[in-house]
Parts: C-alpha cells; sequence; structure tokens
C-alpha cells in the first residue's frame, strides 16, 4: 500500500512526506548516517531529551509555572503584539501539520524506537574538547589534527594499500580541512577521536577570520548558505553552551561572496523574537543582498508524538522559523538568474530536538529550491557538525563529530 511504501522510505531516508499536505516528518539521525559508511550517529547520544517517561511530567509542571507568570504579567507591549499576530496567523498550518503526524498511526509507533541502538558504542577515553576556548589562545594556529582513513577500508576491499594507512597533518584553526575521498575518515585532535564523513570539509576559525572561507574562483561559490547565527536571548542556559554575539556582527557576514555565480538559496534560522524578525527582514537581508523569498518552520515533538510544550506559550514556543530568500549570482546568463523557481510559503518539517538547540539536516528539504546546474555545494554557517557533500565553518564546526557520538556500523 501507498502506506507502507512510504514507511519504506521513511526508514531508508530519515524523511516521511504526509500525502496532500506542506508537512514532513524527519529522523535526523537516519538523515544523517546517509554521510556515513563505517560509521553511525547512535540515536541514544543524538536524543538525549524527549524520550525519558518522566520528562513530559516535568516540563509540564514547569509550563503550568511558567504559564500562571505570563498570566499575572502585564499586557503586551506593541512588538509582542505583533509577535503574537505572527503567531496567530501561522498556528492553525502548525495544528493541522501536528494533525497530519497523529493521523499516521504506523509512524507514531515507530517514533517510540528512533532512540534505540543497535550498534557497538566507541570507548571513550577523553574529556570533551571546547574548541571555542582552544581556538581563542595564542597557540591555536600551532594545533594540528591529523587524518587517517577508515583502517577497514582496505580490508572492506580484500586489500590493505598502503595509501589507507597514509595519515595527514593540517592545521586544525585556520585552514580548510577536507575529506575528498568517499569513506568517512578518523581525525585525532589532541588525544580524541574525530568522524569526518565522505566528500566533508570544514573551516574551524572565529567570525573574524570567516574570510578565509571565501573561494578564490566564482565558480567555487556555494549554491545552497543554511546559517544559524548565534543570537543572544537572554536565556542563561544557552550562554553556558556557546558564546552568542550582538544582531551587528552578522551584517558583515560575506553571504555575497560566498555564493556561487548561479546565485544561492539562502537558509537561516531565526527565534521568535519580533525584534529579530524585524532585523532580518528591514536590515541583514539587504546588507547580504538576499531577497526574502518564504517562511517554513519546525515543529517540536516529543517520542509520543505530542508538542514539546503549549503552542500558546508566549516565550517558549514549540516551533522555530527558517527565513530563507536568495542571493543573486553574478553571472546574468545562468537560468537561475532571470527566474529563481518560487519558494511555497509555509511547509512545516516535524522531528525529535537533540541537544540543546541543534538543528535537523534541512538541505534535502530544500533540495528543489537550490539554483544549481550541477550537484549543489552546500554550506553550514555557525555549524557543529559535519555533512557528506558539505562545507561546515563555526568556531566548534567539530562539536558533534567527537567519537563518543557515534557507534560502528
Ligand atoms: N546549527 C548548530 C547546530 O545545529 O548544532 C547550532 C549553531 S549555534 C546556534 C551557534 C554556533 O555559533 C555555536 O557553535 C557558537 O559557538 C558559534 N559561534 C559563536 N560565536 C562565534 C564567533 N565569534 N565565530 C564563530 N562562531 C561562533
Amino acid at each position: 500500500t501507498e502506506n507502507n511504501q512510504r514507511l519504506s522510505v521513511f526508514l531508508k531516508s530519515g524523511i516521511y512526506r504526509f500525502q496532500g499536505s506542506n508537512t514532513v516528518f524527519v529522523d535526523p539521525v537516519r538523515v544523517l548516517n546517509l554521510s556515513y559508511t563505517h560509521f553511525r550517529v547512535s540515536p541514544s547520544s543524538y536524543y538525549s531529551r524527549f524520550f525519558q517517561p518522566n520528562h513530559s511530567a516535568r516540563v509540564s509542571e514547569n509550563q503550568r509555572k511558567r504559564k500562571r507568570k505570563e498570566n499575572k504579567t502585564r499586557p503586551l507591549n506593541e512588538r509582542e503584539q505583533a509577535a503574537d499576530e505572527r503567531h496567530r496567523r501561522v498556528k492553525p498550518l502548525l495544528v493541522e501539520a501536528h494533525d497530519c503526524l497523529l493521523g499516521a498511526n504506523d509512524l507514531l509507533l515507530i517514533l517510540e524506537t528512533l532512540r534505540i541502538d543497535d550498534c557497538k558504542t566507541i570507548d571513550l577515553k577523553c574529556d570533551e574538547h571546547s574548541f571555542v576556548e582552544l581556538g581563542s589562545v595564542w597557540q591555536a594556529p600551532l594545533f594540528e589534527i591529523s587524518l587517517h582513513l577508515n583502517q577497514d577500508d582496505g580490508l572492506s576491499q580484500g586489500c590493505i594499500s598502503v595509501q589507507n594507512s597514509e595519515e595527514r597533518n593540517i592545521r586544525a584553526f585556520g585552514s580548510l580541512v577536507a575529506n575528498d575521498t568517499s569513506n568517512d575518515m578518523e581525525a585525532d585532535f589532541l588525544n580524541c577521536k574525530y568522524i569526518i564523513p565522505k566528500q566533508s570539509s570544514f573551516y574551524m576559525s572565529d567570525l573574524k577570520q570567516i574570510h578565509g572561507l571565501i573561494p578564490v574562483k566564482n565558480e567555487c561559490g556555494f549554491n545552497l548558505i543554511v546559517i544559524d547565527p548565534p543570537w543572544e536571548n537572554g536565556s542563561a542556559n544557552q550562554k553556558m553552551k556557546y558564546p552568542t554575539l550582538p544582531n551587528r556582527y552578522f551584517l558583515s557576514l560575506p553571504v555575497k561572496r560566498l555564493a556561487h555565480t548561479e546565485g544561492a538559496l539562502v537558509a537561516l534560522w531565526v527565534t521568535n523574537k519580533e525584534k529579530l524578525r524585524i532585523f532580518v527582514e528591514e536590515e541583514l537581508f539587504p546588507k547580504w543582498g538576499v531577497k526574502y523569498m518564504a517562511t517554513h518552520y519546525w515543529l517540536k515533538v516529543k517520542a509520543d508524538g505530542s508538542l514539546i510544550g503549549e503552542l500558546d506559550l508566549c516565550h517558549h514556543r514549540p516551533y522555530e522559523c527558517l527565513v530563507l530568500g536568495y542571493c543573486y549570482g553574478k553571472d546574468e546568463e545562468s537560468e537561475y538568474f532571470s527566474k529563481p523557481k518560487s519558494i511555497p510559503d509555509c511547509q512545516v518539517f516535524i522531528s525529535i530536538p537533540g541537544d540543546y538547540s541543534r538543528k535537523p539536516p534541512i538541505g534535502e528539504m530544500l533540495r528543489e529550491y537550490i539554483p544549481s546546474s550541477e550537484p549543489a555545494r552546500c554550506l553550514e554557517l555557525f555549524a557543529r557538525e559535519l555533512l557528506g557533500g558539505w562545507t561546515s565553518w563555526g568556531n566548534e564546526p567539530l562539536h558533534f563529530q567527537d567519537s563518543r557520538y557515534f557507534s560502528m556500523k
């Protein structure tokens, strides 16, 4: 039946498209694992929250407290009213998307199993590094990362070639480190192991050095640029996870110079704060040379399919927004220059969230809107992980590549 087919596509691709709807359900672990040949992102390390049975009880107690607080407080100011208006407009859509999920019994049964690991986990020997701190010390330019091909690689092909045991040392900060092979690589950095997926590269630096990432040749620019900036949001919890920056710093991101001559689809994660939405529409996109096209929504659910929080809770919405726009290329001959594809507004993707503020991989969902005549060149800015076929930039792009997040295939 059609349902069975959708499920089997989901089990392979991690993406479930609801029929006749603008909604998809995503299992980030399955999507990420398409990048790996020898390792697997371990589901239990990805889904560290929203599976524990007592989680729901704890959360709803917190929500009740917040709601009481919100009810008691002053009436909404002008900006909050505008944000409320935006929310009112998208709410029916989000409810409809959520109903799609609740109506898909076969998929709901699978949700509970997404966290189950059936693979060997990797022994952990070292404490997690803070790349943000390491990158800021004076010795940073001296640190090297050593890349080596997975040793099984030769074995699986029935021979061990000398080349496969080759090791390469490269500066870890401020240089482009690439795995151009079609297999995962292991990398050693200060006594810890990192997994580098096939066809991926990263550039680890502070925003001040992002210019090192600008391609020398225009045709080496990027067709898809996903950006998840460290917006300030006042939450103490977040400040402990990573440093944030005031909005004006993002005006200097060289988006146009990173874009391919044929142009780029730009996907920017934003919070629900009205001040930020206005900044993006009126200042940031114009400064980057990006034309606004559409907004998509990420709806967050728990393993039982219920929302992680109430839709109407003003400061803790169970969804986030992805603002999409086109950055036109310099190649006026390109077919994409004159007629960029239109992007439908208000698509919804649903997933169970990973670690704090880790975003689901969205490349596949955006593929059809990417302006490119060849395989798309994809870039993630402020990344904390690597993906096959992508370049990742940020001050800690290896964060989730630590071998502790992986098991052997
Ligand atoms: N999209 C990521 C994910 O799903 O895991 C989360 C990105 S998080 C919102 C923002 C990232 O920007 C953090 O890794 C943070 O360390 C990094 N960052 C903060 N200040 C930076 C700076 N000055 N230069 C480069 N990266 C910075």
